[in-house]
């Protein structure tokens, strides 16, 4: 793709793309919601201080996005799943990089290469072989490799013991990562299958929380078993020609960011206060970002990593939601969302499922608790408190130890009761730090603060493993729990 530059005029939204047009006024209850009329708008793009739009009927003004660079970043995304997967390479062609395992009536089968299948794509009649269809002659030393990696060795000390230089581990580790996408994929896939009510948890933090080098990292997952069905990063080890300074959503490639150094004086740290008084703050803190769907644009320390480029947040995480969009698009029953207060999950959220929410079929909630909250407990007082510069409507309610807010995105205001007992992301919340304590030694490491590449192979690992490997008290995987495998499967079986 190109970047260039379209000629900004003040009766237009940015483009849309591939029939996706993401800006709108996003207040579920005005009647401009989801409506892309550009002359419900006041829209300007010359003052880099004011809102490029504004909603005539509500006031509100929503962060513009670029429709072209989010369908590009969501290939981005595809691409970096699929790499290493079975697929026509042949960049000219429809089914490049499209995997045989998902689009199996792209392709057909054709003969073997040694112990390898090999495959022809149907529309270019490229061939080429599975590297997935042979049994791994390296299963014993990745499986101590591994081993060693989730006992908390550093990698000297693995290099070490294997005697292996570090080249050679990081190539079995890009190895093992490619064989573990590689299984994800088939059971994704199977989930994407099943067609029962689905409550999915979503949360975003750094990957690196000491480092300040700006990697977010969005993971979504199911709520009941823990599965985690997607996980994003908004870095990309390729550096590009075109980052650009100043975000402008009417420019294709405004999602990189230009690399560079942000350092502000430390702010004493927030005093202990109320789930409320929290909330509020929250809302303060994100209405004084320069872009409100961007954490990176408000007063934050940046490192720039030493190579690669950092994609500004709200893409990839309007990404993330496209393709659960994509990966849940047969499943017609009701979905729920909770996640942390974030406008910018709530934006993507709502903006992806927007098709959902004009049919009631989701139900996106914010959830604030306390880490003493106790959940699952039946909820007795609730208190209703509009907040923000929104009037978001808060449900509150308290039990022995803590207190819990939901807020439903949607606008429904029934079933409050229910959301208090049940909706929680936790799922999301726990499986991100399990992976900080699992790995502290390699995340938090001061040589590789500037340096999130060698952590990506780690979140595919990390994520085949607890998916699909890890069993929970009773002895069952997540994978298990939702009856997309039979039983456990060994580290053994994940490398074969
Ligand atoms: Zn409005
Ligand atoms: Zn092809």
């Amino acid at each position: 793709m190109t970047s260039s530059s379209l000629s900004t005029t003040l009766d237009q939204l940015p483009p849309a793309c591939d029939n996706i047009q993401l800006n709108y006024c996003k207040t579920v209850a005005c009647a401009n919601f989801s409506r892309t009329d550009p002359n419900l708008y006041v829209l300007q793009n010359s003052n880099l201080q004011r809102p490029v739009l504004i909603c005539r009927e509500c006031g509100a003004f929503p962060p513009v996005i670029s429709n072209y660079d989010v369908v590009a970043e969501k290939q981005r995304l595809k691409l970096e799943q699929n790499s290493g997967l079975a697929a026509c390479s042949n960049k000219h062609c429809p089914h490049h990089g499209l995997p045989v395992l998902t689009y199996r009536q792209h392709y057909h089968a054709f003969g073997f290469s040694g112990e390898r299948q090999r495959y022809r794509c149907r529309a270019c009649h490229h061939t080429f072989v599975d590297p997935w269809s042979s049994s791994n002659n390296k299963h014993q030393l990745q499986q101590k490799l591994l081993a060693y990696l989730f006992t908390g060795y550093t990698v000297r000390e693995i290099c070490r013991r294997l005697a292996m230089n570090p080249k050679t581990f990081y190539d079995q580790l890009n190895n093992i990562a490619a064989r573990c996408r590689h299984q994800l994929t088939i059971f994704d896939a199977r989930l994407g299958k099943q067609s029962q009510a689905r409550q999915l948890a979503t949360d975003l933090t750094p990957l690196q929380p000491q480092s300040n080098n700006g990697v977010l990292w969005v993971a979504t997952a199911e709520v009941n078993s823990g599965y985690v069905i997607s996980q994003h990063v908004n870095y990309q080890t390729q550096s590009v020609a075109t980052s650009v300074t100043h975000h402008d959503a009417y420019c294709n490639g405004t999602r990189f960011i230009a690399p560079h150094n942000d350092h502000y004086p430390s702010s004493a740290a927030p005093l202990s206060q109320g789930l409320l008084a929290h909330i509020d703050t929250t809302y303060r803190h994100i209405l004084a970002r320069k872009n409100m769907e961007n954490p990176l644009s408000a007063q934050v320390n940046i490192n720039y990593p030493a190579k690669g480029c950092l994609v500004r947040p709200q893409y990839t995480v309007y990404s993330h939601f496209l393709y659960l969009h994509e990966l849940l698009n047969h499943n017609t029953s009701t979905l729920a969302v909770f996640m942390p207060q974030e406008t910018l999950l709530r934006s993507a959220c709502l903006s992806i499922f927007i098709d959902r929410i004009n049919n009631h079929t989701i139900d996106p909630l914010y959830v604030v608790e306390d880490q003493q909250w106790q959940h699952g407990q039946q909820v007795e007082k609730i208190d209703i408190v509009l907040m923000g510069w929104w009037r978001d409507r808060w449900a509150f309610s308290r039990n022995k130890s803590g207190n819990k807010g939901i807020c439903h995105l949607g606008g429904n205001k029934k079933d409050q009761q229910r959301w208090l007992t049940i909706a929680t992301h936790r799922a999301a919340t726990a499986y991100q730090q399990r992976f900080y304590d699992q790995f502290n030694h390699m995340i938090n490491e001061p040589r590789r603060k500037l340096r999130p590449a060698s952590l990506l192979p780690l979140l595919d690992i990390y994520r085949a493993w607890h998916n699909l490997c890890h069993q929970n008290k009773t002895g069952i995987t997540p994978a298990q729990t939702l009856d997309l495998m039979s039983s456990p499967m060994t580290l053994e079986q994940l490398l074969r």
